[in-house]
């Protein structure tokens, strides 16, 4: 493949962009290499600006679960924008879309939109520590919630209680107020509970976690998280920025049948769009202002284009059979990797939930926690990842993403990265 005019971008990029990039995973620091510039999105493919094609499976990192530019959005958006781009005053859609999230995802009572998954999640805690009055917030190990600054926080070495900064810049005073749990333990949740439960105001978490590849979670650790945040008088956060809309049209809380107090969203319901929302109790949400004393606000919230591509891309998932059809795809996806691994005599495995899905070389013969996610061999994951990128298959730009399959995934696709998976497996093994 040629990357001339990749490579010719990302050096004028990297002069005025930090790194080159606008988001830091974009930079492919993880597996090495520099990454391609895209010139147009169709179906399942993205086509850089040397006129190679990927079939992909970042899909704008969530976002694109029917595809990418699909007639029935962009047409949405089309209509949308004759109409103006922002108004600074409320429209119909945001009526029409907080009433499709509440139908969707019942225990989001009300919805405020917001433009980002990060300022979902902070909103949320604040909401959390303003309802409950209480301070510390609880999250996991390898669970990813944007860049606010009560998240980008470690757990300190030995004592639960004190948070560590993963960033120059997070105020130590702040990290303190984060405690961080292991992922699928119900007795390390249980101990902290015991010991910290009365000042806890929220316990955010992924429900299956997408950051740390792809982790689902243990039969009944979610209903243990309820049942501990109910105890304890705190709140239960479900970040489904990731899974909302894909993993089941109602979520992961709908999969797993348990109902947290807030819930935050982005990425689908913007259809590509930069959107976020937070949802939960009306009792919560009646205390964010104007309708109570809990600020939070935004320019640009709500904004109409946003929201006619979000609504689109809803009216799309909704159809009958849509996420079946989809973890179809994703198991077949899987199913065909495992056995390409296994004829080429590369320990690998995956997890699937849905439309994500996670790969992991390793000899264990499933995955569920991050030590165990930390334990896979980056370096086989990081070969793979090249071998797939130059057979015109692109899969997250790190070993600790989750991947997504779209409804434009069809059997050609399916079929065209086994194919190239065949030959990648094979050169991992050498
Ligand atoms: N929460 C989760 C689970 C995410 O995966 C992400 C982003 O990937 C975020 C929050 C942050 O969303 P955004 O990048 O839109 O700020």
């Amino acid at each position: 493949m040629n990357h001339d005019r990749s490579h010719d971008l990302f050096s004028r990029a990297q002069a005025l962009l930090p790194g080159g990039v606008n988001s830091p995973v974009r930079a492919f620091k993880s597996v090495g290499g520099e990454p391609f510039f895209v010139e147009r999105a169709d179906g399942p493919c993205l086509y850089d600006v040397d006129g190679n094609r990927y079939i992909d499976y970042v899909g704008s990192w969530g976002p694109m679960i029917v595809g990418h530019n699909h007639p029935e959005v962009r047409a949405a958006v089309e209509r949308a924008i004759g109409n103006g781009l922002s108004y600074g005053a409320p429209c119909a859609a945001e009526v029409t879309m907080a009433e499709r999230i509440t139908r969707l995802v019942p225990s989001c009572e009300m919805v405020r939109m917001v433009n980002s998954g990060t300022e979902a999640t902070l909103s949320a805690i604040r909401l959390a520590r303003g309802a409950t009055g209480r301070m510390k917030i609880v999250k996991f190990e390898g669970c990813y919630h944007g860049h606010g600054d009560s998240f980008l926080v470690k757990a300190g070495s030995g004592a639960l209680t004190f948070g560590v900064p993963t960033s120059p810049g997070v105020p130590k005073s702040l990290a303190d107020l984060t405690l961080t749990l292991p992922y699928n333990d119900f007795d390390a949740a249980t101990a902290l509970f015991e010991q910290e439960g009365g000042e806890i105001a929220g316990l955010i978490i992924e429900p299956v976690v997408g950051n740390a590849n792809c982790l689902p979670p243990r039969e009944g650790y979610l209903q243990h998280l309820r049942e501990l945040c109910t105890r304890h008088g705190a709140l239960l956060i479900f970040d489904e920025v990731m899974t909302g809309f894909r993993v089941a049209l109602g979520g992961a809380q709908a999969r797993y049948g348990v109902a947290p107090d807030l819930s935050t969203f982005g990425k689908i319901i913007g259809g590509g769009m930069p959107v976020g929302a937070y949802g939960g109790r009306r009792e919560l949400m009646s205390q964010i202002a104007p309708a109570g004393p809990i600020y939070q606000a935004g320019t640009l919230s709500g904004n109409p284009v946003a929201m006619a591509a979000g609504l689109a891309m809803l009216d799309l998932v909704s159809e009958p059979g849509f996420h079946d059809r989809l973890e179809a795809t994703t198991h077949a996806l899987c199913d065909g990797l495992e056995a390409a691994a296994r004829a080429a005599g590369v320990p690998f495995t995956t997890t699937r939930v849905g439309a994500m899905f996670g790969l992991f070389f390793t000899d264990a013969p499933t995955v569920d926690t991050y030590a165990q996610a930390v334990a896979c061999d980056t370096a086989a994951f990081n070969r793979f990842f090249h071998a797939m990128l130059e057979r015109g298959v692109f899969l997250a730009p790190s070993a600790f993403e989750a991947g997504f399959v779209s409804s434009a995934h069809d059997e050609a696709a399916i079929g065209a990265t086994l194919e190239a998976a065949r030959a990648a497996f094979l050169e991992v093994a050498d």
